[in-house]
């Protein structure tokens, strides 16, 4: 009799352990719990889900005297000597020699002087990379290299796990001490229902943990993965059904006027007509504004599809109730030019309008914030500088948010209070399929435009090996002389491959999320640095060497706003004929002249990244040209960039895009309770995502409060993980510093 019970207490224990602080875990010292603070662990359940950013398979580990000059290999050993050069004053390299009782290996790192501190003779290391033969020796330039701390016994298996670490504290206590935390939750209740489990066939949860962290084959890896991956969905879509169930019993709002007078004169002004998808598109939100109800409509539509001018109907029908919108872009760049194509047509149908960015003038911003305030501005283009506290839209019954994806809830909501309960309009390029979108925007209604306006003669898209680039430069220098403009893109501002780019997102094109370098499974976002063409010196180089006929530009990330706004009036004013610039130009600038493009290191950028980019050219009545240019010898990364050149669909491309995956630009850290996301990946989980969807309805058609005893411990995990007053809380922080960035 009383076995049994110490058991039920014991897994109360372990369960209610999970949500304990980290320093309950044997090991977590207070110096190890403030460095395990830095990398975002404060409780056990961050611990737990402290996942390795990728594995070393020592399955796949070659000799050095076995590994074939030519190939992609891992191979560990011994450091027997760590060298650090300067051979020009800006240049060091570091040279580790690795000894592993086959032979010798030299390795040359560029540019990451801090190996020599790091590494010592007698260290065991694993590196991977491509293997050469130079000076008697076998070599490899900057391959990926990991100490393997605390060895690599047979105890530990055959697989390494790689935590994410700091200085303080090394990945082989991480380890240790993710173990412990392990130990310590042995016996914790499964939230998932058995019969999920049992349907899917998914490991237990601590099982899966178990071997997440400690597996001993890949195999082991990519079952943990499945099972908590569909874990963390069923508990997001739970979350999202919950809160949708909640809002849907909110106020009343505007029921808009949609065949009112000044959208009458603003078709009319049109100088298009709007495709059959885009009237159907207009149709649908019109439809939605009408209703008492407040709207949160969806338009997806890949890049030059026509989505502004559909919104602008939306932007006309508010006036035309007597009511105030919104419409916010996630660039300066953009939002002006938002108000420079829409203006005119806005001003024939007689609604008024300002942009208000962060590089407003004072005085100027004064007068608008009145106007908005007072009621007589109709139509607010506008940054982020829209969700300031000063400004106050009261009359607001609609907002307008263009590459939604680029704004984190806490935003996007923040915008939706400028108003008493305004219709929202979201719009993305990101492609996703109608069911997957249901699944994550379950609570919106949707509408697809998949066909761009016929007078768009589209682009060809070459991928050109570096020592070709002359072909490229031949190809803008015969577009320019017949007029026509080129935008050449740089993944970089300065110099320094370490730099970040000008969203500050991780450096760009190391994005795969789980591939092979040779035996080492890389999870997270590193690659061998190298050099990069720099935007700025690339400018310079370009005016002298390349156009010195025609007038070359800078674009990037680092000007204030208003020399952005500059450069690009004076590159859509035709003044400048060849725009060099970083990514600030992606998201949705739109010159019909420019039909060249010349993207440098195109490698290192995400493919749909590059397909928003290339989206730029072929706009207008010329057909587009655009050159991805790389220097990698990595047959991967050129098999990636091939892609391009077979496709010019934006759902194919993003099928292929790991950089998708990665930044989540769908689901990522920028969408609703995407903490708790840590191992999704929407594209690669596609299927996933959607029979979590299903399974979640069905969970709440049966059981709406999750009151059964089945459900009991799902229905407190959702709610530990998505509290609901932590929203506000990030609504306030993240405005405050919009606020601070200006
Ligand atoms: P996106 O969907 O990427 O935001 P835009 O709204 O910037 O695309 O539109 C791309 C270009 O297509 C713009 O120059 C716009 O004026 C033009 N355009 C939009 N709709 C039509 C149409 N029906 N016929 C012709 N041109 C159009
Ligand atoms: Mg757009």
């Amino acid at each position: 009799m009383r076995a049994p019970r110490e058991k039920t207490v014991d897994r109360l224990a372990a369960t209610l352990g999970v949500d304990e602080p980290v320093t309950r875990v044997p090991g977590v010292s207070p110096a190890r719990a403030s460095a395990l603070g830095k990398l975002g662990v404060a409780t056990v359940r961050d611990l737990l889900t402290h996942f390795p950013r990728r594995y070393i398979d020592m399955s796949q580990v070659a000799t050095i005297a076995g590994a074939p000059v030519g190939a992609m290999v891992t191979v560990s050993g011994a450091v027997h000597e760590v060298k650090l050069k300067k051979p020009r004053p800006r240049l060091t390299l570091t040279e580790v020699t690795v000894i592993d009782g086959t032979g010798t290996l030299v390795v040359t790192c560029f540019r990451q002087p801090w190996l020599a501190e790091r590494l010592h003779a007698g260290d065991r290391i694993a590196v991977s990379g491509k293997v050469e033969f130079n000076y008697g020796f076998k070599r490899m330039t900057n391959p990926f290299l990991e100490v393997l701390e605390g060895g690599t016994s047979c105890a530990e298996g055959l697989v390494v796990p790689v935590h994410p670490a700091t200085e303080k504290l090394s990945t082989a206590w991480i380890r240790r001490l993710v173990g412990s935390a392990l130990d310590m939750c042995a016996g914790m209740l499964d939230p998932l229902p058995i019969e999920l489990r049992a349907r899917y066939r998914l490991p237990s949860r601590q099982d899966a943990l178990r071997c997440i962290h400690e597996p001993h084959s890949m195999d082991d890896v990519r079952r943990a993965r499945r099972r908590l991956v569909y874990e963390e969905l069923l508990m997001l879509e739970v979350h999202l059904m919950e809160r949708a169930r909640a809002s849907s019993r909110t106020q009343d709002a505007t029921a808009h006027t949609v065949d009112g007078r000044r959208l009458a004169r603003f078709r009319e002004a049109l100088p298009f007509e709007l495709t059959a998808e885009q009237s159907q598109a207009v149709g649908e939100i019109l439809g939605q504004m009408a209703l008492p109800r407040p709207m949160s409509h969806m338009l997806l539509g890949d890049v030059g599809t026509g989505k502004t001018v559909v919104a602008a109907h939306a932007l006309c029908a508010a006036s035309d109730s007597g009511t105030q919108a919104l419409m916010m872009a996630p660039t300066e760049v953009l939002a002006r030019q938002h108000a420079a194509s829409l203006g005119p047509l806005l001003d024939a149908a007689g609604v008024t309008w300002e942009v208000l960015t962060g590089s407003t003038p004072a005085r100027e911003r004064e007068a608008i914030v009145e106007r908005a305030a007072a009621g007589t501005v109709d139509v607010l283009f506008g940054t982020h500088a829209l969700l300031e506290d000063d400004v106050t839209v009261p009359h607001c019954s609609l907002v307008v948010i263009d590459e939604q994806q680029r704004f984190g809830v806490a935003q996007r909501e923040a915008l939706a209070r400028k108003g008493p309960a305004p219709d929202v309009l979201s719009m993305t390029a990101t492609p996703i399929p109608r069911t997957l979108a249901l699944a994550v925007y379950g609570s919106s209604t949707l509408s697809y435009i998949t066909a761009r306006p016929k007078n768009r003669a589209g682009n060809t898209t070459r991928v050109l090996d570096r020592s070709r680039q002359g072909e490229a430069y031949d190809a803008t220098l015969e577009a320019l002389r017949a007029g026509r403009q080129a935008y050449v893109v740089c993944p970089l501002v300065g110099q320094s491959a370490q730099e970040k780019d000008d969203k500050g997102s991780p450096r760009p094109g190391a994005e795969e999320d789980a591939y092979e370098y040779g035996g080492i499974v890389i999870e997270g976002d590193e690659a061998p640095a190298e050099d990069l063409k720099a935007a700025t010196a690339q400018a310079r180089f370009l005016q002298a060497k390349v156009f010195p006929d025609f007038t070359v530009d800078l674009l990037h990330g680092k000007m204030s706003g208003e020399e952005k706004g500059e450069a690009m009036r004076r590159f859509r004013e035709g003044e400048t004929r060849v725009l060099v610039a970083t990514t600030v130009i992606e998201v949705g600038v739109d010159v019909p002249n420019a039909t060249v493009m010349i993207v440098e290191d195109a490698d290192r950028f995400g493919l749909a990244q590059l397909h928003q980019l290339r989206g730029r050219v072929g706009r207008g009545e010329h057909s587009g040209q655009v050159f991805l240019v790389s220097g990698s010898k990595a047959p991967a990364a050129l098999e990636r960039l091939a892609v391009m050149e077979r496709t010019e669909d934006g759902f194919a491309v993003a099928e292929h895009d790991l950089a998708l995956r990665r930044e989540g630009d769908i689901l990522g850290n920028r969408q609703h309770g995407a903490s708790a996301l840590k191992l999704v990946n929407v594209v690669r989980d596609k299927a996933v995502v959607e029979a979590a969807h299903a399974d979640a309805l069905a969970l709440l058609e049966e059981d709406p409060q999750l009151q059964m005893p089945a459900h009991r411990a799902l229905a407190r995990e959702v709610r530990l993980l998505f509290p609901e007053r932590d929203e506000a809380d990030e609504g306030r922080g993240r405005a405050s510093k919009a606020r601070t960035r200006r």
